[in-house]
């Protein structure tokens, strides 16, 4: 079985945000950059589901700058078999993803795809769902336990308050939750090899998918920023603020 892990490039999590001055988006000039932390989980996975005998082959596929090649990197360095790029400088909305995902999918054939949860730039939390709904495919949606058995998969998913186990026939979509596992970190062998890993380059116009837009960003802003607090003396003093705020009985 082979598994197709979608992986994007984004702004490393570790960096504070900074808002462009004119507020039309964050400003990406000279910020470190990273594969998104769920789809490093998506990769692990995978890796995982084939030292298990599993999955035969992994394919990591990012669509974005030409830049987006030192994300594959990265996934081959962890275990990925191979890599595409699907190269574009425009900014592709999680529906313009889905639908190249679904071509390529059409192309690879794989038993699995994938997908961290949400990527943390755009915090869409769409492109699983919109692929499964394209290929027609089930799909588990924050995946905290993953088990291929026989010819399907069990998978576990964080829902309010608890855990819901949903099989899948294959092949399937799953998206990845924070505590599905802990990514491994790249040895410097294995970076080494990977620089001789297959990546192949393609352009959205190879699979004939039309990204243009269907959302037009209104306005960015940074969180508003917390007011000082204050200190009381007492209990007797907090209880009668927060009553006087409405908050307590
Ligand atoms: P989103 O729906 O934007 O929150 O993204 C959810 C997941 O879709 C990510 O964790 C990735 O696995 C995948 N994805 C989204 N955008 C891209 C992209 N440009 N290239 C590769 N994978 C992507």
């Amino acid at each position: 079985m082979k598994i197709l892990v979608p992986v994007k490039r984004v702004i490393d999590y570790n960096v504070k945000p900074r808002v462009k001055a004119d507020g039309t988006g964050v400003d990406l000039a000279n910020v470190k950059m990273s594969m998104n932390p769920f789809d490093e989980i998506a990769v692990e996975e995978a890796i995982r589901l084939k030292e298990k005998g599993a999955a035969t082959e992994i394919v990591a596929v990012s669509i974005g700058v030409p830049k987006a090649q030192e994300t594959l990197r990265t996934a081959l360095a962890m275990g990925a078999d191979r890599a595409i790029l699907i190269q574009t400088d425009a900014e592709v909305e999680p529906l313009g993803v889905a639908k190249l995902l679904a071509r390529v999918a059409g192309e690879e054939q794989p038993g699995l795809i994938i997908l961290g949860k949400q990527a943390i730039d755009d915090d869409s939390n769409q492109t699983g769902q919109m692929l499964a709904a394209l290929l027609g495919w089930g799909q588990g949606t924050f995946a905290s336990k993953v088990d291929v058995v026989g010819d399907g998969v069990n998978v576990t998913r964080e829902v309010d308050g608890g855990l819901e186990t949903v099989r899948l026939n294959i092949p399937a979509i799953i998206t990845t939750d924070l505590r599905l596992n802990e990514p491994r970190y790249a040895s410097l062998p294995n970076i080494m090899k990977a620089k001789s890993k297959p990546l192949a380059t393609k352009a959205p116009d190879d699979y004939g998918v039309d990204i243009s837009p269907r959302l037009e960003t209104l306005k960015v802003s940074e969180p508003p920023t917390r007011s000082a607090g204050i200190k009381v003396a007492d209990v007797d003093e907090l209880v009668a603020k927060l009553k006087a705020m409405g908050v307590a009985a």
